[in-house]
């Protein structure tokens, strides 16, 4: 089980994931999370820090694909804004929705990193197809009464992993 819950890294700060660090993952393709790994799950507008992130990435030649539980004009309007594709109401973690994000990035899974906050939908649905992954730090304190119970758990697990020595804690 903790297999599937182990992220490849974890990062405070998304934008510390620069193209070196992807390089020397063997990483080509991208598929990242919207709320809270790179908005606020409450707010509309996106940081200048991130639209210069996705910026940097595609001009280093990365493919790029927005995994999303959130809703079309949601997630539509940010991907607009990104220039990027994406997929909202995907259903994370169930597979489906991560086949089709690979299937359009058009890169070898092999190739393609999960970047996301929360280890139930991104870590668990990205090793489920044997993606690498990436989790990172929530972008915001305020979250969903749900949400905030789910964080208990996933507090649970990275204590696990981390005395099993098995958690690539960047921090
Ligand atoms: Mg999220």
């Amino acid at each position: 089980m903790f297999k599937y819950l182990c992220p490849d890294l974890y990062m405070t700060n998304i934008l510390d994931i620069n193209p070196a660090l992807l390089k020397s993952m063997g990483v080509r393709g991208i598929i990242c999370d919207l709320d809270n790994t790179i908005i606020p799950w409450d707010e509309d507008i996106l940081q200048t820090e991130i639209i210069d992130w996705f910026a940097t990435l595609k001009a280093a030649d990365f493919k790029l694909c927005l995994l999303s539980n959130s809703l079309h004009n949601r997630v539509n309007g940010i991907a607009q804004i990104l220039e990027i594709d994406a997929i909202p109401a995907a259903i994370k973690p169930r597979k489906g929705a991560f086949r089709k994000a690979v299937d359009r990035l058009g890169v070898d899974p092999r190739e393609i990193v999960v970047i996301g906050d929360q280890l139930f939908t991104d870590i668990f649905g990205g090793k489920r197809l044997a993606l690498k992954t990436i989790l990172v730090h929530p972008i915001a304190e305020k979250e969903l009464f749900w949400t905030l119970f789910v964080r208990r758990f996933e507090r649970l697990v990275l204590t696990g992993l981390r005395r099993r020595g098995l958690l690539n804690d960047q921090d």
